[in-house]
């Protein structure tokens, strides 16, 4: 083996002595030994070494900030794990303000828990939000979910010019179906209203809500008065066509029902108002029939 002089050994030493303190000691100085400083390549070497240490001891403490400047494999891959890091914290920002759609994929196990988790999320998220919209007697839209349609729809036809109306169906006589068969009984007839309003040929595009006891109100986008009309006969028709059917006794229902077209002043309140004076109207001229607000 060749012999190295006494003086380069020394310099070797030190400079391992200098290395291992940079991985093994968080107090050895930042700078190289100046017997070093003109050593070719050890100042680029420490100066390597020191800029990954100081970014892993970031990580460490969960600084994600640090500067990556040098070149190389172990920089790099500092880097791409710098990169990688600050994409999930970006990504966890989305999840947490509601975007769903994030995935992480690479990560292994920690990848396949953490999606697992947004999917869970997402899942919960959905039914939560279906059960606040939702009436749990009849399974339509509730209240305060129509009233938010009906504002949108509201926003749509004022700023695209659309014309739209709505209908309010108040049931006839309900009162006495309780009062007679019991509540449980007016609790089917109410299924059996929205089963009908579900199968009357609505479109897509409609929609309606409980927003009373027995009282829900109808949207129809993009429809004149005239044709709610007609959907609305369609409805009152089926509605007392076929029985409701509670513990094998029969019973039947009629509907009364108001319509008003969207005018471009309206507010949601004035809208519903007009429907409603016009379903009061065909309750006071003999219920079961529908009125047009004109
Ligand atoms: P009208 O033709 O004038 O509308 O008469 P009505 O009897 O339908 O009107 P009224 O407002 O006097 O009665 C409404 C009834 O609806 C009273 C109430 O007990 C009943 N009701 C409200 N919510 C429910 C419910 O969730 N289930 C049942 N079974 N009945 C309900
Ligand atoms: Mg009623
Ligand atoms: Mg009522």
């Amino acid at each position: 083996m060749a012999q190295i002089p006494e003086k380069s050994q020394e310099l070797l030493n030190l400079a391992i002595e200098n290395l291992q303190g940079l991985l093994t000691d968080r107090t050895v100085s930042p700078e190289p030994p100046k017997e070093l400083a003109t050593v070719n390549g050890f100042p680029q070497l420490h100066a390597t070494l020191l800029e990954v240490r100081t970014a892993i001891m970031g990580f460490a403490s969960g600084d994600l900030g640090c500067q990556i400047t040098k070149k190389g494999f172990l920089p790099g891959s500092i880097k791409a794990l710098q990169a990688s890091l600050n994409h999930l914290t970006w990504q966890t920002k989305m999840i947490a303000s509601g975007d769903f759609t994030q995935r992480v994929d690479f990560m292994g196990d920690f990848s396949e828990s953490f999606n697992s988790m947004v999917t869970l999320l997402d899942e919960s998220m959905r039914k939560l939000e279906l059960i606040a919209h939702t009436d749990p007697l009849t399974g339509s839209n509730n209240r305060g979910y129509f009233m938010q349609l009906l504002a949108a729809e509201l926003e749509r036809a004022k700023r695209y010019g659309h014309l739209f109306t709505v209908l309010m169906l108040d049931l006839d006589h309900f009162k006495r179906v309780n009062d007679s068969r019991g509540h449980a009984a007016g609790d089917e007839a109410l299924r059996y209203l929205c089963r009908v309003l579900q199968t009357s040929g609505l479109r897509k595009t409609d929609f309606f809500g409980r927003i009373g006891g027995e009282e829900f109100a109808l949207v129809f986008p993009e429809t004149g008065i005239e044709g709610a009309a007609e959907a609305a006969e369609k409805v009152r028709d089926n509605l007392k066509e076929t029985a409701v059917i509670h513990e094998g006794q029969e019973f039947f229902i009629t509907a009364s029902i108001g319509i008003s077209e969207w005018r471009f002043d309206d507010t949601q309140e004035t809208l519903l108002t007009r429907a409603d004076q016009a379903m009061y109207r065909a309750k006071e001229t003999g219920r079961d029939r529908v009125c047009l607000s004109r």
